[in-house]
């Protein structure tokens, strides 16, 4: 039995992920929930799934939860949520929390030596780098990618080394405003950006993917977690999200990992990693129903998210933070209706300008220039 802590239960991969444990209760077990203020799904939670732990983002929320579940152990804010990261008894840690708050309780999940079952992509943007110096100090601790982009990087580069990798192709849907020219994008508002033409995912990653700032992280996360130099990544739109992401390798072949648009597989997938399993929640693809897979570039002119994150990946240090805590407050301002859909690029682009790259040397001078750029970008435009 493998014991799970999922950070992040109540969101778009956290039910994803207790669909492929139910499927499979023999085998997985869940230890640990955490939820941020969905109160009545995280008590559906621990009424199906009876964890050990749980936590919420309130303290007021975690003594309800107390009294209703006395039996429990029961933690709230973002202390509770580093140990919920850090729980012994967990064999793998899901961080399927949205944004770079995951960072801390992924460090601890580091430090403890567990299997992560990364989906939190901001923490491997935001401090990839200190992420990837402390997994030399804590060998035994290894991070699964769960991003499907970067499933099917991990999956196709299964029995290769990374010297014969040639460059690194991450798949785009090109989000739902693909082939829209820069004037068609002025006004767009919310609940357009809202809808994906293929998958069905949180609120913010669903901006992210509008704006293709989702695509632009991709590539540096893809950087921090293989080690592959910028200049051997590249981004290809390709509409139909069948095609999860490919390598290429030196001579030639290029590899892919194909299926139907489901993040199940990729979660399964870092659960039961190096293994392959059936399960009843995993639909096959029907090639035949398949019409056509096709290619086009990024049209970077008004999609300028991609190329921003090659910049300050490029520049590497705190710079790719930056660029992360810009997003988050941006999509936050967006979301909230408080400033226009092109202004995201805006803001990424002000706030990586008057920025002062720094070194890290330690996970405290990531908190500072996160916390420095998000109040950067509320005071200059949080309008009322
Ligand atoms: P979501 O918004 O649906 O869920 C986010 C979860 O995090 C919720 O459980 C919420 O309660 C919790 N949370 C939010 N703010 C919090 C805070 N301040 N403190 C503690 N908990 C908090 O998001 P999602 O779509 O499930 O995405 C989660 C992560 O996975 C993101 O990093 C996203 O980029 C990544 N991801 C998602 C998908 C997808 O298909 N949804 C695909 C690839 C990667
Ligand atoms: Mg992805």
């Amino acid at each position: 039995m493998k014991n799970i802590t999922i950070l992040g239960s109540t969101g778009s991969i956290g039910t994803s992920a207790l669909k492929v444990i139910e499927a499979k209760k023999e085998e997985f077990n869940v230890l640990g929930i955490s939820g941020y203020s969905n109160f009545e799904l995280l008590k559906e939670q621990i009424e199906k799934f009876n964890p050990k732990y749980i936590c919420i983002g309130d303290e007021n929320k975690a003594k309800e939860l107390e009294s209703i579940y006395p039996e429990k152990i029961i933690y709230f804010g973002d202390e509770g949520l580093k140990t919920m990261g850090a729980l012994d008894e967990a064999d793998i840690v899901l961080t399927a929390i949205s944004g770079a708050v995951g960072i801390e309780a992924t460090v601890e999940a580091i430090k403890k030596e567990k299997r992560i079952a990364l989906a939190n992509k901001e923490t491997m943007v935001a401090a990839g780098e200190y992420i990837n110096k402390l997994l030399k100090d804590y060998p035994k601790a290894e991070i699964i990618p769960v991003d499907s982009e970067h499933s099917a990087l991990f999956q196709s580069m299964q029995g290769s080394s990374k010297d014969e990798v040639k460059t690194l192709i991450i798949t785009a849907s090109g989000g739902t405003f693909r082939g829209k020219k820069l004037e068609e994008l002025k006004d767009v508002t919310v609940e357009q950006a809202l809808k994906h033409p293929n998958w069905s995912m949180g609120r913010k990653i669903t901006i992210d993917s509008s704006t293709l700032v989702n695509k632009g992280l991709e590539v540096i996360e893809a950087h921090m977690l293989f080690n592959i130099d910028y200049d051997n990544i590249e981004v290809l739109v390709h509409p139909q999200s069948i095609i999860h992401s490919m390598v290429e390798f030196e001579d030639s072949s290029i590899i892919a990992q194909i299926g139907v648009p489901d993040m199940k597989l990729p979660i399964q997938y870092a659960f039961t990693y190096p293994k392959r399993e059936a399960s009843s929640e995993l639909e096959r693809l029907n090639l035949r129903k398949l019409k056509e897979l096709t290619f086009d570039e990024v049209d970077s002119e008004v999609f300028k998210g991609v190329d921003l994150a090659f910049k300050a990946g490029r520049t590497g240090k705190t710079m790719p933070c930056v660029f992360n805590s810009a997003n988050e407050v941006a999509v936050e301002l967006f979301l909230k209706g408080k400033i226009k859909f092109l202004e995201i690029y805006e803001i990424i682009e002000k706030a990586m300008q008057q920025h002062e790259v720094k070194e890290i040397d330690s996970l405290e001078v990531i908190k500072d220039v996160d916390k420095e750029t998000r109040k950067w970008v509320y005071s200059n435009y949080a309008r009322d």
